[in-house]
């Protein structure tokens, strides 16, 4: 090529192509070119429309050439800045293989995109809740739309609508950019705005873009400035810390720039190489930007997928916590109705045996009416029994059921005590068992003087039927802070240290302990009280040597 010349009054463009031999086969590679190719008048190439991003080329015939120079002169029309026109001059083996590299990579890049948006959409259909996917896909999808721009309008159709809707195809892309950036980071426009990123507002933006655009002159559809946007909001997800934001921002970043080499190349008075030009015209350069888009999303699924592992393997432990103590539970009702029925047993068992007795009595009575006197105390004393053991009985149903209305009033506890440990001695002396009885400081209590009198006697007379005659038994009452101490230490046969979990559980009584009387209710019994006034029994003994009840209870000023 010797030379060019573009006349910017004509705006006409020439160029001289000067060759050693005329016979040797030339091509000429053109692209988009918004009027025909002239040589020595004729036309050689035809002007396509502006939407046709794809390449041609035509065979240089010698009878074109001047003979005598050995010149060809080329001349179209040209708008801007020669530099800028797709021509490109080869050898024809060179465009032998120049137009496939253009169809591969049209065809590959096609093929990417909307594989993308099948992908996108596929994932959406499966996850509803993640909406970007969706985004992504219509984004995805619109660039193969893009993509398909050259193809739909080679083919000649008649469907206007179709022509149409590719020649939007490149606003939408770069709208959709914007769109999807702010969707993948959840990003809100400020106010009413807002309403634009929903489903509705993009569809109106989009209408009212297409609407716009056909009003538009068709060579100002350059839309870099919306670009711009989709950087601002991307920079914008970063400033927020945003997760992947910089990931998108780097392929934003790489698709603009290579769409910007382009762009200035005429005012830098360069010369754009072929295959630059290839992949801008495949729109390869939206590449970048779409895979930076499906690997945060191929990182945010990862991300989900081993929060929901770790907490299926939470979960798992929890069903493990949560079957082991179905386990124990079970385990401890299957306890508590075997304790039950050992406790009805019992009931039953110690009922029948005073009316067996008195059965025999009556028996012997009507037989022999003269041992009457004889029998009566034998009958008075099973009967006693009865009775006391039906009132535990019934005293103990209704502490476990909470039905035992208290009558509050203030209790002083040093007299209370004073007046049990009175009642008890008569049992003490008749046994030889010394009782003593020391108070710090007299204290007041809030509760039912009568019940806790009941829970006190009967720890106390068991110290005295636990303990061997001529041992002692020692009552004492303390107050430490808000509290009352009350300890009753015997020095009788102690409780094994297996025994002492379960003697305050309803009918337990340790074999070969029995005392006359016993029911197996009275601590149970003496529980249920000082729970019912917030306060607690604890048990310490040393079995053969003696044991300790300490009551806390709180008091009053
Ligand atoms: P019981 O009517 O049989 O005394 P309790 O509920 O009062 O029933 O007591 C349960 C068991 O606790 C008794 O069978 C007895 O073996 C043991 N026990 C209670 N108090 C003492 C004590 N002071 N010394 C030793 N053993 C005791």
């Amino acid at each position: 090529m010797t030379g060019y010349r573009w006349d910017s009054n004509t705006r006409k463009y020439y160029f001289d192509i000067v060759v050693e031999d005329i016979y040797q086969p030339l091509s000429l590679i053109y692209g988009f070119i918004p009027e025909d190719i002239y040589v020595n008048g004729n036309i050689i190439a035809h002007s396509v429309d502006f939407n046709y991003s794809k390449f041609s080329s035509v065979k240089i015939d010698s009878s074109w050439y001047d003979k005598k120079t050995k010149t060809l002169n080329l001349e179209f029309y040209s708008k801007t800045n020669p530099y800028n026109q797709p021509v490109y001059i080869t050898t024809v083996k060179g465009s032998a293989n120049a137009l496939p590299i253009y169809y591969m990579t049209f065809a590959f890049n096609l093929g990417i995109t909307f594989l993308m948006s099948l992908y996108g959409f596929s994932l959406y259909y499966n996850k509803h809740s993640e909406n970007y996917l969706i985004w992504f896909s219509i984004y995805t999808g619109a660039l193969t739309l893009w993509s398909l721009t050259s193809l739909i309008l080679d083919w000649n159709l008649d469907w206007n609508f179709i022509r149409l809707l590719v020649s939007h195809a490149y606003g939408w892309c770069a709208l959709l950019d914007v769109v999807i950036c702010c969707k993948m980071f959840s990003i809100k426009l400020p106010g009413r705005f807002d309403w634009l990123l929903s489903r509705n507002g993009v569809i109106t933006v989009l209408l009212v873009w297409a609407t716009f655009e056909t009003l538009m002159p068709k060579t100002f559809r350059d839309y870099y400035f919306l670009f711009f946007f989709s950087i601002a909001a991307l920079v914008y997800a970063c400033a927020k810390n945003r997760k992947g934001a910089w990931m998108l921002l780097v392929g934003q970043t790489i698709s603009l720039g290579m769409r910007l080499v382009i762009a200035i190349s005429p005012a830098l008075m360069t010369q754009t190489s072929y295959l630059l030009r290839v992949m801008r015209y495949s729109k390869l350069f939206n590449l970048p930007f779409a895979i930076c888009c499906l690997l945060l999303i191929n990182r945010l699924f990862a991300e989900k997928f081993s929060e929901s592992e770790a907490l299926a393997v939470q979960l798992e432990q929890t069903n493990q916590i949560l079957d082991k103590k179905v386990a124990e539970r079970t385990q401890a009702l299957k306890e508590q109705q075997k304790q039950r029925n050992i406790f009805m047993m019992n009931i039953f068992h110690d009922l029948r045996t005073p009316l067996f007795v008195l059965n025999g009595c009556t028996e012997k009575i009507k037989a022999q009416p003269q041992l009457l006197m004889q029998e009566l105390p034998i009958m008075k004393e099973r009967l006693y029994f009865v009775q006391h053991l039906v009132d535990d009985l019934f005293l103990m149903a209704k502490l476990e059921d909470k039905q035992v209305i208290l009558e509050t009033e203030r209790v002083p506890l040093g007299e209370l005590l004073g007046r049990v440990v009175k009642a008890c001695r008569v049992a003490s002396e008749e046994k030889n068992i010394i009782m003593l009885y020391k108070i710090d400081k007299d204290c007041v209590t809030w509760g039912d003087e009568y019940r806790i009198e009941q829970a006190f006697q009967n720890l106390i007379i068991n110290a005295i039927y636990y303990t061997k005659p001529g041992g002692t038994v020692r009552v004492e009452l303390k107050t430490c802070d808000n509290t009352a101490l009350i300890s009753i230490h015997d020095t009788g046969v102690g409780i094994s240290p297996e025994d002492q979990d379960k003697i305050f559980d309803r009918y337990y009584r340790v074999s070969g302990t029995e005392k006359h009387h016993s029911t197996g209710l009275g601590l149970s019994i003496s529980q249920g009280i000082i729970n019912q006034h917030q306060g607690n029994i604890k048990v310490e003994s040393y079995f053969g040597k003696g044991t300790v009840f300490t009551v806390q209870l709180p008091i009053i000023q």
